[in-house]
């Protein structure tokens, strides 16, 4: 990851993300750092909980985000993939690896 050609703030998110350690809305109650009586729901859809895994791949507004930098990249989106193999593919797009999805 550390080889990736990204500033580095792009890759301490990528590697908080990975560690889960992102100041997400279930993080933070379940660190107490806001009080658990807050409602977890995600900002953006305010329909499933903020955890992780849907704030970055499964909230509509991020799945559209992601298709929009597929999009700007020239690639097809990823669909129906689970965290880890969305980073893996996302890498190895950024890597320039032969075999991603286009
Ligand atoms: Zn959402």
């Amino acid at each position: 990851m550390w080889e990736v050609k990204a500033p580095s703030k792009v890759k301490i998110f990528t590697w908080r993300l990975l560690l889960d350690r992102l100041p997400i809305r279930v993080q933070l109650i379940k660190k107490s750092i806001i009080p658990s009586s807050e409602a977890n729901l995600c900002i953006f859809c305010a329909i499933n909980d903020e955890d992780t895994f849907h704030f970055l791949f499964q909230c509509t507004f991020s799945v559209f985000v992601w298709q929009q930098v597929y999009t700007w990249l020239d690639r097809a989106p990823l669909v129906g993939l689970d965290q880890a193999d969305h980073l893996l593919k996302t890498y190895n797009l950024l890597k320039g690896s032969p075999g991603n999805n286009k």
